[in-house]
């Protein structure tokens, strides 16, 4: 028999692999699948990036030490892998447990063909039991606590059994806007050398009609160079991160943010080497403990806390729509075309990188899906596709759980709405912007200001039911009729003459 090790496409790193595949050195087997990469019009940075770092990793292996076999397909990743062992009577092979539902299931029916010939080994790319967690997460668990268990479990920012500081978490001090000039540290753009460029012609090539835009890829494709964007964060950005980490500014679209998830979530980083370097910078005064506490929270936190959930959820809540909203995506979201600034400014990244922090994505991209009642599954869809960071177990708990509500308050306690007061506060947007931060209903008004009543007037039950949001169902009832009116006719307006897919 020849022992096979399936590596996949974001499961690079053999660190996180058992000792034996350390020690005996199994061929490893790589499926580069044409039928995952079209499963969606994928932006084609994320194409760059899944296939550069897979074929890099591929090509290190060897050096390592390992044989390789590198496989390319039409089908999908399940199919190629059969191919393999139809062809290879001899081949005995190891999978790890894939993170993404609809490759779990294809390798899964793997191993249901070729029973005594196919293993799975569990998934050792996160740092909590899915399983021991997984039943509280489903009965509505904050991840507040889940936070907590994992600083214990972790020993990060512990001292004893008490958090550093005497705080667990120090969010109030993380949410100031950004001071006007305060300067912002470039983030290092990585040089593509002759793999990403053939990465580049053929993606251009093959995959024109994709979303995004190709040029300028300048993402970190190996773990060397992942790792020196990581130093570069943790000396540079780290020590401001938490203070700014809700800001949004015209024309700065990372500010202090890390963007590290891509690398994290492919394996050329590990969620551990992220904090212990945050870690390490807070212990020797190098950067702040709100800071470094923020950080390791969307790690050791959110991140894995997401994973939970998604293991809790599914396939179920792949169909959840709380709201019952049918609308298409609204067409700004592919062209990013639209007099509203606070969108423009959102989509352009996303557009040309694949990127843009937590903050857009939630307060602007998916507050705007929200109050324009739009299909939680289409704005999921357009997430999963457009970003480079995104896989389904983090991308679907963000949007079906966090952001939009469908899941009807499993992960988040309320919708994330807001007016245009929210977006004002953290951000220069509105100062460039044609409509009218101050007015309230008619053509120039801000639409996030009468939408947001016009949504809680609809969900108004949602609303009453929840201790932290019924003040605004009285908020709105307290509002003269006129105003009323005039809400409820600027809304069907604007809703009216929203371009759709
Ligand atoms: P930083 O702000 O520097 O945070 C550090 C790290 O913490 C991130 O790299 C990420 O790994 C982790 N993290 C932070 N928040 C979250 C979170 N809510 N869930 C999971 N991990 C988190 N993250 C993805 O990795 N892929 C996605 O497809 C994705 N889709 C999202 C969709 C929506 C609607 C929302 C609201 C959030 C989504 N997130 C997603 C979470 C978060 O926005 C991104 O992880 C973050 O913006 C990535 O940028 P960064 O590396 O600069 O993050
Ligand atoms: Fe966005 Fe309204 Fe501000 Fe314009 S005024 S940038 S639409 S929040």
């Amino acid at each position: 028999h020849k022992k096979a090790v399936f590596i996949l496409h974001d499961q690079l790193n053999l660190e996180s692999w058992p000792q034996w595949v350390q020690d005996e050195k199994p061929v490893l087997i790589f499926v580069e699948s044409e039928a995952y990469l079209r499963s969606l019009p994928f932006h084609k940075k994320k194409l760059i990036y899944l296939l550069s770092s897979l074929r890099h990793f591929a090509l290190e292996c060897p050096e390592a030490g390992f044989p390789v076999y590198y496989h390319p397909t039409e089908e999908n990743i399940g199919s190629g892998l059969n191919e393999l062992l139809k062809a290879n009577k001899q081949l005995q092979l190891t999978y790890m447990t894939p993170s993404e539902w609809s490759t779990r299931e294809e390798l899964r029916d793997l191993k249901k063909e070729f029973k005594d010939r196919v293993n799975e080994t569990s998934n050792t790319f996160f740092l909590a039991d899915a399983e021991a967690y997984k039943d509280r997460v489903k009965d509505g668990w904050l991840m507040e606590y889940f936070y907590r268990e994992m600083r214990q479990q972790t020993g990060y920012l512990m001292d004893g059994d008490k958090p550093e500081g005497g705080e667990w978490n120090y969010d109030e001090q993380n949410r100031e806007k950004l001071p006007k000039d305060h300067p912002v540290p470039e983030i290092a753009e990585t040089e593509t050398g002759d793999i990403t460029d053939e990465v580049i012609a053929l993606v251009e090539e093959e995959y024109e009609d994709h979303f995004g835009k190709s040029e300028g890829f300048s993402y970190a494709v190996t773990r060397r160079q992942a790792l020196y964007r990581l130093n570069e964060f943790i000396d540079q950005r780290l020590d401001e991160f938490g203070p700014y980490e809700d800001a949004m500014a015209h024309g700065r679209h990372e500010l202090f943010h890390s963007q590290l998830s891509l690398y994290l979530n492919n394996g050329l980083i590990l969620p551990k080497e992220a904090c212990d370097k945050a870690e390490k910078a807070y212990q020797e005064g190098k950067a702040r403990l709100n800071s470094v506490e923020g950080f390791i929270r969307q790690i050791i936190g959110w991140r894995e806390y997401v994973k939970v959930y998604y293991e809790a959820m599914m396939p179920e809540v792949r169909e959840a729509n709380h709201f019952d909203f049918k609308n298409a995506l609204p067409e700004l979201y592919w062209s990013g075309e639209t007099k509203m600034n606070c969108l423009q400014q959102c989509v352009e990244p996303v557009i040309n990188e694949g990127y843009s922090h937590h903050i857009p994505r939630l307060m602007v991209l998916s507050n705007f899906s929200n109050l324009t009642e739009t299909d939680p599954r289409e704005l999921n869809r357009w997430f999963y596709l457009a970003y480079v960071d995104a896989w389904e177990w983090v991308v679907l708990p963000n949007v079906l759980g966090m952001s939009t509500f469908a899941d009807g308050g499993v992960l988040a306690s309320k919708p994330y709405v807001s007016s245009g007061n929210y977006i004002n506060k953290m951000s220069d947007y509105c100062k460039h912007c044609d409509y009218k931060i101050s007015k309230k209903t008619g053509e120039d008004a801000c639409p996030f200001n009468y939408l947001y009543w016009n949504f809680i007037d609809k969900q108004r039950d949602t609303f009453a039911n929840n201790q932290r949001s019924s003040f605004m169902v009285n908020m709105l009832d307290k509002k003269s009729e006129e105003d009323k009116e005039k809400i409820f006719s600027s809304s069907q307006k604007f809703l009216e003459s929203l371009e759709r897919e």
